[in-house]
């Protein structure tokens, strides 16, 4: 049976179809829906599946259920792998007994922001495995294969996936469960597999990991999944020199121009891009004078050819990154191989796509938004921040206030301009100090959202409070990680039927030695500010937190808040109010030929009322009745 998926659907599809009883994770895009999908139907699945805290505690749980015979997977984004990695080259080194599958999505073209990180590299340092995957059917057909390889070689194994691939929709083939035997858990005393200490078995270990790389590349270079997907696959044409060798989310657009252009020459397909199949490499080259590597991120497969070719006697013209035939930066579109193909061939290969369609399609491309949802609490957190800084008579521009990833990070944007740095997860609160100790004598903030201070931002805090860094920490606490999709945290206030235990940032400030800890509603501007400006003066740590459920996810919850409107007559259409908030609900009306400009609050407010608080002339008043 078939069924239109994206890849991300498609793996999680395949994980029910392998038999995978204890699934983790750290949402980050393009990763997410992995889990999300799963979620849903983790009581009928009878398995266990959470966001974890963190990318390393994650891999962690997932170990734990590996090393006692059960399937199990780890999800996350190419920046989660830095946060798990610390684990990961110890867990690599001891292996499995139940097949444990690394899934990492890559995001080639920075769609979510964040670096074009290439965890290729981390495949090749923790001597790990790595399939790569080049399609939605594969991502199905790959997650069995996965398990699969994972349970023969006894250890972990990375699926890779990038952002077209995870992204994407396309049939995929589903339907064929495996059987599998129930398994019990259970876990042996070994402590030369499952410890590290001494020098011995760490090597011996370490052996056995690479003895797994060989064993992993034997199952796949000849293997076909049961769609009839190779792994590796060689395509010879006797009467052509040139050829290509491809890795990854490229196959959809390189086949394309294969079939558009009636292009006959060699190819070559790696599937698993760690360990390499560096014989059939090897035989490849023999039968080209010229070849083109095409793979998304770093130089990865082609550094790898040139080193395979340089021990050939056969001398072969190596296109790709390293000579600039492509660019080392973004995802690779059509139009970007059909340019290579042209230097490849030399030759003009015609027109690809109607200049009329590609206008279209740029009318329509959908920019990131760049301003807070209508009603989102953070609008009201950095309104009152910025007046804070400006009532204690500081310019903006000396009080250096660091950013950090998710939702929060939008206060960089306009109107509030505040956040100046944005780094990694929890790194606000680290940097702020780092400011501190460099020192700066004006007062310095750091901002972090409350799924990221869970993630990785208590360590930092423990540490300010330990040091005594005179720094103010808010924590905009809208109960969710947002930006990633509504995913919950161990902050949220638990749904019904949820039998998750809720934690108190505000007790974990205090657990940690903070001793000025405030709480604000970032609808309450006035209070909101004062209590900023007594922890922005106060000579220690403080820790501001600013408390209000995500606007979206109460909307979902039918959370009703008294819509505000603007008393037409009395607006002098100065605007203030937008040019404070950029409350996308507010509408401005300009000066026309026979009306004078005002502003306009529609349907879709949310009824924060921060607007009310901003009108210099008090016309924005609460809706009653409906008018
Ligand atoms: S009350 Fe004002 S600022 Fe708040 S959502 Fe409505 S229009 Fe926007
Ligand atoms: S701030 Fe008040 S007076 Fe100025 S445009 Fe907004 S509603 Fe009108």
């Amino acid at each position: 049976m078939k069924k239109l998926l994206t890849g991300n659907e498609a793996i999680a599809e395949g994980v029910i179809e392998s038999g995978v009883e204890v699934i983790c994770g750290y949402p980050g895009t393009p990763s997410t829906e992995v889990i999300l999908t799963l979620l849903s139907e983790a009581k009928d699945l009878g398995i266990h599946i959470e966001w974890s805290i963190n990318e390393k505690v994650a891999l962690e749980i997932a170990a734990g259920a590996a090393w006692a015979g059960k399937r199990s997977l780890v999800t996350m984004k190419m920046s989660g792998v830095n946060v798990a990695a610390d684990s990961l080259a110890s867990i690599a080194y001891s292996g499995c007994r139940g097949g444990f599958v690394i899934f990492v999505a890559d995001d080639p073209g920075a769609n979510a922001g964040m670096p074009e990180q290439d965890s290729r590299y981390y495949a090749r340092s923790m001597v790990i495995p790595m399939l790569d995957l080049a399609s939605q059917q594969e991502c199905l057909d790959y997650i069995k294969l996965a398990f699969e390889i994972s349970e023969k070689i006894g250890g972990p194994i990375f699926l890779r996936s990038t952002t077209d691939v995870s992204h994407v929709a396309s049939d995929v083939e589903i339907d064929k469960k495996l059987k599998l035997e129930k398994r019990e858990a259970s876990f042996e005393r070994n402590i030369a597999k499952y410890t590290k200490a001494g020098a011995t078995w760490c090597i011996a270990q370490h052996q056995d990991a690479l003895n797994r790389l060989v064993q992993a590349s034997k199952i796949v270079d000849n293997y076909t999944t049961e769609s009839g997907i190779k792994v590796n696959e060689t395509h010879l044409e006797q009467d052509s020199k040139c050829g290509v060798i491809y890795a990854g989310a490229v196959e959809g657009n390189f086949k394309e121009a294969l079939k558009k252009y009636n292009l006959k020459f060699s190819w070559l397909k790696i599937g698993m891009v760690h360990p390499l199949p560096e014989e059939r490499i090897r035989r490849f080259l023999e039968r080209v004078d010229k070849v083109l590597i095409l793979e998304e991120l770093d130089p990865f497969v082609e550094a790898e050819v040139l080193r395979i070719a340089s021990l050939n006697d056969k001398k072969v013209e190596i296109l790709g990154k390293l000579d600039k035939t492509l660019p080392l930066l973004g995802n690779y579109s059509f139009k970007k191989i059909k340019n290579a193909l042209e230097v490849l061939l030399k030759t003009r290969l015609e027109s690809e796509q109607d200049p009329k369609i590609l206008e279209k399609a740029k009318e329509l491309e959908i920019k990131r938004p760049t301003s807070f949802c209508i009603g989102c609490p953070h609008r009201g957190t950095y309104f009152a921040l910025n007046r804070a800084i400006k009532n204690l008579k500081y310019r903006k521009d000396e009080i250096i206030i660091t950013g950090d990833i998710g939702c929060t990070i939008l206060g960089m944007n306009k109107p509030f301009e505040s956040c100046w740095t944005e780094v990694a997860m929890g790194a606000s609160i680290g940097l702020a100090q780092g400011f501190k100790w460099a020192g700066i004598k004006k007062p310095v903030i750091a901002t972090i959202g409350d799924s990221t201070f869970f993630h990785a931002g208590i360590p930092p805090l423990i540490n300010a409070v330990y040091q005594n860094a005179p720094l103010t920490i808010i924590i905009l606490d809208n109960g969710w990680t947002a930006m990633t999709g509504f995913e919950e945290n161990p902050g949220t206030i638990p749904l019904n039927g949820s039998d998750h235990t809720r934690i108190d940032i505000i007790e974990i400030c205090r657990g940690c030695g903070v001793e000025q800890v405030n709480i604000i509603d970032p609808f309450r501007p006035e209070e909101a500010i004062k209590i900023m400006m007594k922890s922005i003066e106060y000579p220690g740590v403080s820790v501001v937190v600013s408390r209000r459920e995500c606007a979206l996810q109460a909307k979902k919850r039918k959370v009703r808040l008294p819509q505000r409107k603007v008393n037409t007559d009395q607006c002098t259409g100065c605007q203030v109010c937008l040019n404070s908030l950029a409350c996308p609900a507010m509408v401005f009306h300009p000066k026309g030929a026979n009306s004078k400009p005002y502003m306009e609050i529609t349907s879709a407010c949310f009824g924060c009322g921060l607007c009310e608080f901003t009108c210099p002339t008090g016309t924005i008043e609460v809706v009653k009745d409906g008018k």
